[in-house]
């Protein structure tokens, strides 16, 4: 039996896995397809990619470099020195609904607590690009997984799950859904999946077309929809507003795409050729927990919402970094009563704003009377400074906050990347998949009091190269701050806050 089964072997799936057998569990990945790199994947994920906080995420396990060759990101960002860039500033933003924002524009005076980092931007990559990283990792770390094995059946009870796949009967003390959209594990498990229906069906596809020139590049709005012309050759996005009726089930034929294409451009553009094709809505439904007993979901089989703005493949990415060092530790008999809670709790409501966030551009897109005087109206604030900060903080993945009932605003955010005088960053003390202790302080008031989480809690200390005026951090495994302080603390103070996350010390 194993400790965990994760259900998909796409890049949320993986990245649980990983992040479970780093914490010492045995894990079992069922994967529906047989062939690991099915054309599809290759597509460039939309306009954005993985954005800054994924980017961190990567960084915090030592994959960034890997991820970022093998999106074939340009050498020189790769590995470059982050004391080179100027420290808080912004060098990537999105769009909203097609409106893009200038990164100058951005107010980091409202962002206090960032350092330079590896991670300060996110990079263009394909969904092919990152499951292929992150199944090296997997092989490495000695995650089982069987391919051409969809599951097909779910039981649980008071002491494991048993999951059925391809035929084949299996049994582990837990089980994830990462399965994707079209979930069978959260069918299977019985979690409750709401949220609004579609008002598009949407396209990605490459193509040649007969006559390019009559297609602008970029983000194009019409009275009937949208497309998108990116500079990759034959790369099309369409928004069509049919209620999302469209049948997707069914091939997506030439004449289909060049029919959807004439009638939201207003032109009579001819397709030669469909290369690749696939079609999406902005359906946006979350299920109303992550958790049902032994069952977990992350990533699209928790929530689905539009691609726009690019945010899915990021909200799954942290839905895995919050989740597996939580299971890990609740199998280990270390957790305390509750941590496994703590994530349906952190993450419904990022995955609910950002179900919000794609609705909102879904509203300004819509071919309707109303939605070019709202557009009109965003389009002003985006002009703002306080307009594009907000976008920034939105999208960037870099400012998600969990209220974890510490008055400190950094508390329940993203640790700055604190550098030792050594080089040393917190970024490379995470790759460990432990949570760290820094302690800044002048005498090591931490030290004995740490040493009683060895296992779990790493301690660091030493001269800093810009402390941001902090005596000492609790760091969780996902990179969360959850304690500081900027005075020198009572050793008992942050006795209390490492038991709260890390469960009993050590005796
Ligand atoms: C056009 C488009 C552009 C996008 N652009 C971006 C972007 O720029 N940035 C971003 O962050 N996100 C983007 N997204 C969203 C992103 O692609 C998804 O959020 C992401 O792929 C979700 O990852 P996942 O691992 O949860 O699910 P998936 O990638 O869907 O993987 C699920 C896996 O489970 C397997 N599976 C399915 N059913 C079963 C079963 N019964 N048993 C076992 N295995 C099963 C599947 O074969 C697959 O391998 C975009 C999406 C679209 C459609």
């Amino acid at each position: 039996m194993h400790d965990v089964i994760v259900a998909g072997a796409g890049p949320v799936g993986l990245f649980t896995a990983n992040e479970l057998a780093l914490a010492g569990c045995s894990v079992l990945v069922l994967e529906r397809d047989q062939d690991p790199h099915p054309p599809l994947k290759e597509l460039p994920l939309g306009l954005r990619g993985l954005n800054a906080g994924s980017a961190e995420t990567f960084y915090r396990r030592g994959l960034l470099q890997a991820a970022m060759k093998a999106s074939g990101a340009d050498p020189q960002k790769v590995g470059a020195e982050p004391e080179a860039v100027e420290a808080p500033d912004p060098r990537e933003l999105s769009h909203f609904a097609g409106m893009t924002l200038d990164a100058a524009d951005v107010d980091t005076a409202v962002l206090p607590y960032r350092l330079p980092s590896p991670a300060m931007e996110g990079f263009m990559t394909s969904l092919d690009a990152v499951t292929t990283v992150l199944a090296e990792q997997a092989s490495a770390l000695g995650v089982e997984i069987v391919r051409d094995a969809p599951v097909t059946a779910v039981g649980q009870d008071d002491e494991s799950v048993v999951v059925t796949a391809g035929g084949q009967q299996y049994r582990a003390q837990y089980l994830v859904g990462c399965d994707g959209g079209r979930s069978a594990v959260r069918q299977l498990a019985g979690f409750d999946f709401v949220g609004t229906d579609p008002l598009f069906t949407g396209y990605v596809a490459k193509v040649t077309f007969a006559d390019p020139d009559r297609l602008p590049m970029g983000f194009n709005l019409t009275e009937t929809g949208m497309f998108l012309r990116t500079p990759l050759e034959g790369h099309l996005g369409m928004m069509d507003f049919d209620g999302g009726t469209f049948d997707r089930s069914k091939p997506l034929t030439r004449e289909h795409l060049q029919s959807v294409l004439r009638r939201v451009s207003g032109t009579d553009v001819t397709l030669d050729e469909v290369h690749l094709a696939s079609g999406f809505t902005d359906r946006a439904m979350q299920v109303t927990t992550y958790r049902n007993g032994r069952v977990l979901l992350a990533g699209d089989a928790a929530h689905i919402h539009s691609p726009l703005g690019g945010q899915g493949l990021n909200l799954g990415i942290g839905d895995a970094m919050n989740l597996g060092w939580k299971l890990a530790a609740t199998l280990h008999g270390t957790a305390p009563e509750g941590l496994l809670d703590t994530y349906t709790t952190e993450r419904h409501p990022i995955g609910a704003a950002i179900l919000d966030w794609s609705r909102a551009q879904v509203a300004t897109m819509d071919p309707g009377p109303n939605a070019p005087a709202l557009r009109r109206l965003v389009h002003d604030l985006l002009r703002t400074t306080d307009g594009t900060t907000h976008v920034y903080r939105r999208t960037s993945g870099l400012f998600h906050h969990y209220d974890l009932g510490e008055s400190h605003p950094l508390v329940g955010s993203s640790g700055p990347d604190f550098c030792f005088e050594d080089g040393t960053r917190l970024g490379e003390l995470l790759q460990t998949g432990h949570g760290v202790v820094l302690d800044f302080t002048a005498d090591q008031a931490l030290r004995p009091t740490a040493q009683q989480w060895q296992g779990r809690i790493q301690y660091a200390t030493g001269p800093v190269r810009n402390s941001l005026g902090f005596t000492a951090l609790l760091v969780r495994p996902d990179g969360v701050v959850a304690w500081a302080r900027e005075h020198v603390p009572p050793p008992a103070e942050f006795e209390n806050a490492a038991a709260r996350w890390f469960g009993a010390m050590n005796r």
